[in-house]
Order: C-alpha cells, then structure tokens, then sequence
C-alpha cells in the first residue's frame, strides 16, 4: 500500500506541475521583442517562414498579435484559440500556421 501511495502521489504531482504550466503558457501570441514573427506551416512542418504581423493589441501590459498576414497570399489572418494557431482558408488548401521561436 505504501508503494502504491507513493506513486499516486507522485503522478499527482506530476498532474499538478503539469497543469500549473499549461496556466502559465499563456494561448495568445506575443509580439516577440524585436518585432520578428516566424510562422511554420503545421502540414509542412519543415518550412519556417516570416510573417508580417498587421495588427496588435496591447494586454496586461504585452504587445499581443491579433491580425498576420498570410506568408503564402498575404491574407488577414486571426488567431485561433481552439488551434492555438493562425488560419488561412483564402488559398487554396486551409492552412495551420504556429508561431515558431526566432532562432
Ligand atoms: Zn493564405
């Protein structure tokens, strides 16, 4: 029994740090500090591209991208929380563009 507490404990734990960092990461996309927003293609994972970001909000004191041109045909692309993604459905195949880290 005194095992079977341990591990119950520590998958709990393991639960609980796991949640605490999902808080933490916050859904909405950040307008990186140099200005530079790199996207990737989730269907084509191997390609990062520049986007150029059309419009911001400031929110709890962060610079937050609410508007990013589509890197294939230039289109108004809006954040979606649900794919924690920008989407483009205006060329063609619908495409799934995550915000990617500048290095
Ligand atoms: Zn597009």
């Amino acid at each position: 029994m005194g095992r079977r507490q341990t591990m119950m404990e520590k998958y709990k734990q393991q639960m609980k740090a796991y949640r605490k960092k999902r808080m933490q990461l916050d859904n909405t996309p950040f307008l990186p500090p140099d200005g530079n927003v790199h996207v990737m293609d989730s269907l084509d994972a191997t390609k990062k591209v520049k986007a150029e970001v059309l419009k911001t909000v400031t929110k709890q004191h962060r610079e937050i991208i609410t508007s990013l041109a589509c890197p294939i045909c230039t289109n108004p692309m809006s954040w979606d929380s649900k794919w924690e993604a920008f989407i483009c459905v205006k060329h063609g195949k619908k495409a799934i563009y995550e915000i990617v880290d500048n290095d």
